[in-house]
């Protein structure tokens, strides 16, 4: 992505593409002529990276993150998108289905927001980052015209706000030992493995910490014995779980992976929505659930639900994020096993203020809706 920040304003001011090639939303609730929902605006904005950010399949030193405003009756509701390039999403792609939707929201009764919600999952295939900042916005609406945080709309317990742990990305041993000794303040550290240098990286973590460790491969083992032999060799190193350790496509390998396995192994790239769930179940321990690949809260709340009924333990992860999806993933995390929602840890110039992390353990703020705070 090398867009200059010109090109990334008209973007925003959605120029970029060009009004005619805006396609609008098969829309599949009814909604009445005058306009009842809210104005939306949307905004493209730079996150620099603290350090460069490099996992098994690619490096980058700043993330464009797409941000959306929904206000009504004087109300204001925050949404973001992370696109992620593993789901063919673009921040061009992004801003391009959240203008597809700008009829939906702006005619759509957003107090039907379970109905609005189906509505936006079904704009287009996937895009699932753009259908998550429009949803959590919102959602953000909803709780603050309500005036409750969104997890007393939830029912849910702040006191119970997961645990988080800090993602080292891979790096050289140097860098991954200054990195870990910078991450003090975590008690759970998240390594990020998957191409030759593995063992060297692990070597590098146990010189310098003997904190819980969960590895994410990021699908990079493609042969299920070396896959093996690797996770046996990671459970002689307190290591408490496995993420994607083979490519999503190969589920039969993962089954037999499982089988074996003396570590629970979880599901990240391999599961997006509630309906991927049932047939991933009897290859995972657990599920990663991030909003960006669930295309919002909605989703993610059916698909705590469904892991839940099929006894899978869940994991509530993110992208590189600001503080506005971090702070809606922190609501839910009552709900989950384990968190890794420190997106907004890794950039230099978070926006927004919200959720924050105390004794590794997510605080949400008391503040009506997502509790975001910070100019949009
Ligand atoms: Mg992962």
């Amino acid at each position: 992505m090398n867009y200059t920040r010109k090109e990334f304003i008209a973007l925003s001011a959605g120029g970029f593409f060009g009004m005619n090639m805006v396609t609008r939303p098969r829309r599949s609730i009814p909604v009445s002529r005058a306009r009842s929902g809210g104005a939306i605006d949307v905004k493209v904005r730079e996150l620099k990276l603290v350090n460069t950010w490099t996992i098994a399949r690619n490096s980058s030193d700043v993330k464009y993150n797409v941000f959306v405003r929904y206000e009504k009756d004087g109300v204001i509701g925050i949404g973001e998108a992370a696109p992620n390039v593993r789901y063919d999403e673009t921040p061009e792609s992004t801003v391009e289905t959240i203008e597809s939707a700008r009829d939906l929201l702006e005619k759509a009764d957003p107090w039907q927001f379970v109905d609005l919600g189906y509505a936006i999952q079904e704009i287009t295939e996937g895009q699932t980052a753009a259908k998550c900042a429009m949803d959590m916005a919102v959602m953000d609406w909803i709780t603050r015209s309500l005036g409750v945080p969104f997890y007393t709309f939830l029912g849910l317990n702040r006191n119970k706000a997961a645990r988080t742990s800090f993602s080292i990305g891979i790096d050289t041993p140097e860098v991954i030992q200054k990195k870990i000794r910078d991450a003090e303040p975590y008690s759970v550290l998240k390594i990020k493995l998957g191409r030759d240098d593995d063992e060297e990286i692990m070597r590098a973590v146990r010189e310098v910490t003997d904190k819980t460790v969960r590895v994410d491969i990021n699908e990079g083992w493609k042969d299920k014995q070396e896959a093996l032999e690797k996770i046996e060799w990671l459970k002689t190193l307190n290591v408490e779980f496995v993420e994607q350790p083979m490519p999503s496509v190969m589920l039969e390998e993962t089954r037999w992976l499982r089988e074996r396995s003396p570590l629970p192994i979880v599901a990240d790239e391999a599961v997006k929505k509630a309906s991927d769930i049932p047939a991933l179940a009897h290859a995972f321990d657990g599920i990663n659930i991030k909003l960006m690949k669930s295309g919002g809260l909605q989703e993610a709340l059916r698909m705590i639900w469904m892991a839940r009924s099929l006894g899978l333990k869940i994991m509530l992860g993110c992208m590189i994020e600001s503080s506005v999806a971090i702070s809606a993933g922190a609501h839910i995390s009552p709900l989950v096993d384990w968190a890794d929602l420190d997106g907004n840890l890794l950039i230099s110039n978070d926006p927004f203020s919200g959720a924050t992390v105390r004794n590794s353990t997510l605080v949400l703020p008391e503040r009506p809706g997502l509790g975001i705070q910070g100019t949009f």
